[in-house]
């Protein structure tokens, strides 16, 4: 027995090209809209995250597991529904990841700077 479908494959693939091609302007602007809603959604990020460090979801589930959901910088956790921060060497919570990301964007040699400036000896 075949299907509505397989019976008028031709005819449904021709309307359908014909209606995305009258209706592209619709498609963008709900797409636009549709990202500037969801694009600050804590799993829209980390999906944005995961594909910066070429990794995948089951990369992030086996980091996870591996660090048993804490963060590999200070061993806390985030609020629930919140993912952690992905960097391809480890998952970090919400608080680290400002911080990695600052000194990130300004090299070694802030970091260690702010060593310094933490802990560093004052008779030096
Ligand atoms: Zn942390």
């Amino acid at each position: 027995m075949t299907t509505y479908y397989e019976r008028n494959k031709d005819r449904i693939k021709a309307y359908q090209k014909k209606y995305c091609s009258e209706h592209a302007e619709e498609a963008r602007a709900r797409a636009k809209a549709w990202y500037a809603k969801n694009k600050t959604h804590p799993l829209f990020r980390l999906h944005a995250e995961l594909r910066k460090h070429g990794l995948t979801l089951d990369d992030y589930n086996a980091m996870l597991q591996a660090q048993e959901g804490r963060c590999k910088v200070c061993g806390g956790t985030n609020p629930a529904g919140r993912p952690m921060t992905a960097y391809p060497r480890g998952l970090v919570c919400t608080g680290c990841a400002i911080a990695l990301g600052r000194l990130a964007k300004l090299g070694p040699d802030a970091v260690s700077n702010a060593i310094d400036v933490l802990w560093g000896d004052d008779d030096a």
